[in-house]
């Protein structure tokens, strides 16, 4: 049964012809095979599929179908809400509700992968929530992903705000997981205002920790660069950024800002913004890249559906609430 569910993606017993009819209509009475409703499911013009989810309780969350020229790839909540309070994030705005469980975050992917012929080979955890601050549940799911999916732990991306404990923990795991630290500023008073993550662990703390991480397995490790006009996009920050990440196997992602009105008056930079901004980088010797933006027609960014849907969500958590993480 494990092969159907996690080879071939099946949702119910009825996909299952090799069990016979009588088993499959009793597992049916007690049983479902995956825990997730789907509330919402949109296509953009570009083959983007999104759904919103939720797992009975009525608390919705989001994932995304990204097909690729050369792969498809998902992109995975890892909570329900997000506690970490970024000041340019619809998904922060809208408080936390609670951890997903591991079968949830599997649920998500074995959703997606019903609706793709090809085999998705690639996870991002880049949906709602701050998967480091679900660390247990994240690490039994890509367990899962791995031993019964059959997904290498390369091609599984975690994007993080920058909890310096666990990224130690995960790094001493040595599964080489792709890790992503969401940076956006080089400078601490830029980061203070976007993150306030940014006050228990500072730029050069957090970077230490992804230094660490790249010698302990290996591997490149990705900073995420949210460009917002006039804030963090000047030359002064892509020049400190490219000493910061000197000597560090590393990419730039940039990734110009989705407009989500959170009452900052952020804005997004015009496009001469941001090629100054990644020429002035690649100047430095610093590799770069910008992200492929899919889905914008059905606001398949991160926490923007979260957005639309605020009002769907129980307001519970709130940042000066933030969970202590030690
Ligand atoms: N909590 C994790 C992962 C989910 S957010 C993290 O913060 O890294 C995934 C990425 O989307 C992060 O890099 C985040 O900074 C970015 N993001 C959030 N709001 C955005 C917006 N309005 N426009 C563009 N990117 C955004
Ligand atoms: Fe949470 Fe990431 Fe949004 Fe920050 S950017 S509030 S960590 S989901």
């Amino acid at each position: 049964m494990a092969s159907w569910i996690y080879k071939k993606a099946a949702l119910s017993f009825e996909e299952m012809p090799d069990l016979p009819a009588a088993l499959r209509a009793r597992l049916a009475e007690t049983h479902v095979v995956n825990p997730l409703v789907v509330a919402e499911h949109q296509r953009s013009s570009d083959d983007v599929d999104k759904l919103l989810v939720h797992g009975g309780d009525g608390d919705v969350f989001e994932c995304v179908l990204l097909p690729f020229e050369d792969r498809v790839s998902c992109c995975l909540s890892s909570q329900v809400g997000c506690p970490m309070g970024c000041t340019f994030c619809a998904t922060g705005l809208g408080g936390f509700d609670r951890n997903l469980s591991a079968g949830e975050i599997v649920a998500q992917y074995l959703l997606l992968q019903s609706l793709s012929s090809k085999r998705i080979g690639h996870v991002v955890f880049m949906g709602m929530g701050e998967p480091l601050l679900n660390l247990d549940q994240l690490v039994k799911a890509m367990a899962l992903l791995h031993d019964e999916v059959g997904l290498s732990y390369r091609h599984m991306t975690v994007s993080t705000v920058g909890l310096v404990p666990q990224i130690e923990k995960l790094g001493e795991m040595r599964h080489h997981i792709h890790l992503a630290l969401s940076l956006h500023s080089p400078f601490d008073e830029v980061r203070d205002r976007l993150m306030p993550v940014n006050h228990k662990w500072p730029v050069e703390v957090v970077v230490g920790a992804m230094r660490d991480y790249s010698r302990m397995t290996g591997r490149k490790v990705t900073f995420e660069y949210l460009l917002i006009d006039k804030v963090n996009d000047t030359p002064e920050q892509a020049d400190a950024l490219a000493r910061l990440v000197k000597g560090l196997p590393s990419v730039v992602n940039l990734i110009p800002f989705n407009t989500v009105d959170t009452k900052q008056g952020f804005a997004r930079p015009n496009r001469e913004r941001v090629r100054a901004f990644r020429r002035r980088l690649e100047s430095h010797g610093v590799n770069v890249t910008e992200r492929v933006e899919r889905g914008h027609d059905i606001a398949a960014a991160c926490g923007q559906l979260a957005g639309r849907h605020k009002g769907r969500f129980a307001k519970r958590g709130a940042v000066s609430e933030l969970p202590v993480v030690s």
